[in-house]
């Protein structure tokens, strides 16, 4: 690329970069308020009692698209960027992966992974929903948004689960850490069946951006890990950057979003 071309491009990334996430000057104060109630209330011991309510499946039958419709009831209160529905978000993240060409799961990985929101439809408050995740058990790492919340919760007063590897064992594997509790484990576990391993994987550390985007959790992956995070930070890419405020014809897009729904699950599915 030659220099003037770079430097544009450069100049473009960047400006787009600094253009989300950014939580200092978001004037949704709702964002601030999840993330104190978030890191007050994600302890270890609320993470369990989390995996025993909800990892039976035993809050529903119904189909994808079903539960995509339902989002269309939810705002995101964590997103400093946007106000607008989860629908229009899925879809303007499907359609910039399927523009860019990627194969078909990664496509529908962009249509579904926001659908453990519906969480918050079952009850759940938005703080055990939406938001950034990050291990409980261990350290918290400084790339944390919003870290000086955490002097509220249990766990930081707890000495053994406030060591650099805490109650896990040095490149142990994401798969033994708990993570903090949301729409990512949720979803993870309701089709990690039906998707490819790729796509669980992306749906279940999406949000983990301490790790993702900061590197900051490097001693609790393995190679298995590290392999996938490769796909985690593609997709964040679109996740992030295919916000916008111009709506998704979703009517027009419903036939090649049905079918490739179809392609991946049956009918109905536990939730
Ligand atoms: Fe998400
Ligand atoms: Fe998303």
């Amino acid at each position: 690329m030659k220099r003037g071309w770079r430097l544009l491009f450069v100049l473009i990334i960047s400006s787009n970069i600094s253009a989300v996430r950014e939580y200092e000057k978001n004037e949704r104060t709702c964002v601030q308020e999840l993330y104190y109630q978030n890191h007050m209330h994600q302890t270890v011991q609320f993470v369990q009692a989390q995996h025993r309510k909800y990892l039976s499946l035993n809050h529903g039958i119904m189909s994808v698209w079903e539960a995509l419709e339902r989002s269309n009831e939810i705002v995101d209160d964590s997103d400093p960027d946007l106000d607008l529905t989860q629908i229009n978000h899925a879809f303007q993240t499907a359609q910039a992966i399927r523009a860019d060409g990627h194969p078909r799961w990664l496509i529908l990985t962009g249509l579904i992974h926001d659908l453990g929101k519906v969480l918050y439809l079952f009850g759940e408050p938005q703080w055990a929903v939406v938001g950034d995740t990050f291990p409980v058990g261990c350290a918290y790492a400084n790339s944390i948004v919003y870290l000086e919340f955490f002097k509220e919760n249990a766990d930081y007063h707890d000495p053994n689960y406030q060591t650099k590897y805490g109650i896990y064992k040095p490149q142990c594997g994401l798969d033994t850490v708990l993570m903090s509790w949301g729409h990512d484990e949720y979803l993870y576990h309701v089709v990690k069946e039906y998707v490819p391993a790729q796509a669980g994987y992306v749906i279940r550390y999406h949000s983990f951006y301490a790790e993702h985007k900061a590197g900051s959790y490097a001693h609790l992956l393995n190679e298995y890990d590290l392999q996938m995070m490769e796909w985690v930070k593609l997709f964040n890419q679109y996740d992030l950057y295919s916000k916008s405020r111009e709506l998704p014809d979703i009517k027009k897009l419903t036939p090649y979003y049905k079918e490739l729904v179809t392609e991946f699950f049956p009918q109905k599915i536990n939730w």
